[in-house]
């Protein structure tokens, strides 16, 4: 089956409105006519209005670094999904490494993300991925195992076709240390298996999963050389606009 590759960045906390606008000015004309791919660019909360307004005529969607489950009420400094509708978002990036480790997400609270993200028509990116110490404990498949089944288990087929999956090993993330395209294609094919056994080999053969952790411009063609890896979300090199021009054009 083929899959449309997308490219998503996730800006973290970076940027300011101007910067984003600026971003945006220089960065639409970079990939005019880059067809055949998705792309999404991830500001932090308050840029996102200006953002959706900068790519209006654009194919360029934009999303949300992550989502309170409730629609609304008293959660001091969180956004619902609606609020994120109405900043013209289109995808929420959900269980990221950092909100792991800093703001103890976990994958129960990953599951709910998920419903409410789709229940209010948002595409999902769901973040999974192990650590240094779980990779050289041989635990790689163990963690992937248990973050799919505890944040995407429930969900239907039908739901899991909307969703995207990224997988991000920790300890490649901002640090320079790509996964090896082996290392990265091996993942996303255990990933894809798990897919099929939970939810057929339709729903395996459509999702796309895409690979993060320090991807750069010089790096993005082999890894999306792999059979299994459908895109890639970018952190550091997604903030400036020629290099995320250049992994959006990663085949030309
Ligand atoms: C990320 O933030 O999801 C990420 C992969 O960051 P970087 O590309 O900087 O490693």
């Amino acid at each position: 089956m083929a899959r449309t590759p997308v490219l998503a960045g996730n800006w973290k906390m970076f940027k300011t409105v101007q910067q984003t606008v600026q971003f945006f000015d220089e960065f639409k004309h970079l990939v005019a006519g880059a067809a055949g791919r998705e792309i999404v660019l991830c500001p932090p909360f308050p840029a996102l209005a200006a953002a959706s307004e900068a790519v209006r005529g654009t194919s360029i969607q934009i999303g949300a670094q992550n989502l309170h489950w409730e629609a609304e009420g008293a959660f001091t400094g969180e956004v619902s999904a609606g609020m994120l509708l109405g900043c013209g978002c289109s995808h929420v990036i959900i269980g990221h490494s950092e909100r792991r480790q800093y703001f103890g997400e976990t994958d129960a609270t990953v599951a709910k993300r998920v419903d409410a993200a789709l229940a209010a028509g948002l595409t999902p990116i769901v973040c999974v991925g192990e650590t240094l110490e779980e990779r050289e404990a041989s635990r790689t498949e163990d963690v992937l195992a248990t973050q799919f089944s505890g944040g995407l288990g429930h969900l239907s087929s039908e739901s899991f076709g909307k969703i995207l999956i990224a997988y991000e090993p920790v300890w490649a993330i901002g640090t320079g240390k790509t996964a090896t395209p082996e290392m990265a294609g091996d993942a996303h094919a255990f990933l894809r298996a798990k897919a099929a056994e939970t939810f057929g080999a339709e729903a395996a053969a459509g999702v796309r999963i895409l690979y993060g952790g320090s991807v750069k411009p010089n790096n993005v063609k082999g890894l999306m050389e792999r059979e299994d890896i459908d895109g890639g979300l970018v952190g550091g090199a997604s903030l400036d606009p020629e290099s995320f021009a250049a992994i959006v054009r990663f085949d030309s």
